[in-house]
């Protein structure tokens, strides 16, 4: 696994994003993700989740957790106008995706079920 997600950085993005927008709310997020494809915080003293549309090209809205306070929660850095999202995404249910956020590049690794064992791997809710 370590040596796919290294050679996963060698291809070019699926999706790149000129910038992140932070917002307060989660319905500040959604309105503006139902306007542009854009990568938006929601950050209310701290960073609350992540909100964008899902890389499989369906465009449903996917909302990544960033608060360990309610339960499994993705690490996030941000450099300057760029984001970064640890470990990756991968959708229990619906597509499946599996992606890499870095530096507001998304790369798709795979579009398929979760295995049963073998990755360590974190999974996102799936909002419909
Ligand atoms: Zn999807």
């Amino acid at each position: 696994m370590k040596k796919r997600t290294k050679s996963v950085f060698n291809r070019i993005a699926d999706k790149s994003y000129e910038r992140f927008v932070r917002v307060g709310t989660q319905d500040e997020a959604l309105e503006l993700l139902a306007r542009e494809d854009t990568l938006v915080l929601v950050d209310r003293g701290k960073p609350r989740s992540l909100k964008m549309r899902c890389p499989c090209g369906a465009n449903h809205v996917l909302t990544v957790n960033l608060d360990q306070t309610i339960g499994i929660a993705w690490r996030l850095r941000v450099t300057g106008s760029l984001i970064s999202l640890f470990p990756s995404v991968w959708l229990q249910t619906g597509c499946h995706c599996h992606f890499i956020l870095r530096r507001n590049r998304v790369y798709v690794v795979g579009r398929h079920a979760r295995p049963k064992r073998g990755y360590f791997d974190r999974s996102v809710q799936h909002p419909h």
